[in-house]
């Protein structure tokens, strides 16, 4: 599945004549890493209407997918908010089609998010960005304990408000084993919210083992 361009009438925001627009509908941000950066930068999609020079966002549905991130982000318009619950149930019935078809071959195995605009997707992969900068210090500051460091499955990471790197027990039996595997590494001064969520779940009752990859 590759990223792809759509064509469609554009409306300008100072109500001039529709105009069509090429805009881009399924963006692989994994193959296509210039569109990623296009929408962190507010570029992507950005239309200038020719009647009156203005620019804005051509406001269509996006799909963004991160394979590797296990990151599936279906975009509504703005503009639809009113029709969310119609809109989630078409997008679980697209979900299972494409996760069928297209992807097959990916076994999919994590539901799909959902926003509202490209700036709402914007502040999803800002904060993708912020969990993955503290991931990496996690993993060195667990190198640097002598530890090694497992690397979570994305998806269930961030289901759960773990670090994508946590400190790995040298040979793990139990949940637990983790817990104590991060207090060594919290507990050596690094200040950590997410591998703090990550301990105190790990210490729970009947805890599961995290699932790795
Ligand atoms: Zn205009």
């Amino acid at each position: 599945m590759k990223s792809i361009k759509n064509e469609s009438p554009a409306q300008c925001p100072n109500h001039c004549e529709p105009f069509d627009v090429e805009y881009w509908s399924l963006v692989r941000a994994d193959q296509d890493p210039d569109l990623k950066t296009a929408i962190m930068g507010g570029e992507l999609n950005l239309v200038q209407c020719p009647e009156c020079g203005t620019f804005f966002h051509h406001d269509g549905d996006l799909i963004y997918f991160d394979q590797p991130s296990e990151l599936l982000v279906f975009v509504f318009s703005e503009k639809d908010r009113q029709r969310e619950p119609e809109l989630l149930a078409r997008m679980q019935h697209d979900y299972e089609l494409i996760k069928n078809t297209l992807l097959k071959q990916l076994n999919m195995d994590y539901p799909p998010l959902s926003v509202f605009g490209l700036e709402a997707l914007k502040k999803v992969l800002e904060s993708e960005e912020t969990v993955g900068y503290e991931s990496e210090v996690i993993a060195a500051s667990a190198a640097e304990k002598g530890l090694s460091v497992a690397r979570l499955k994305p998806s269930y990471a961030r289901a759960h408000h773990f670090p994508y790197y946590v400190p790995a027990p040298a040979h793990p039996q139990t949940a637990n084993d983790y817990a104590v595997a991060a207090a060594k590494v919290l507990h050596g001064g690094l200040n950590s919210l997410l591998l703090r969520n990550f301990l105190d779940k790990m210490s729970e009752d009947g805890a599961e083992l995290p699932k790795t990859l």
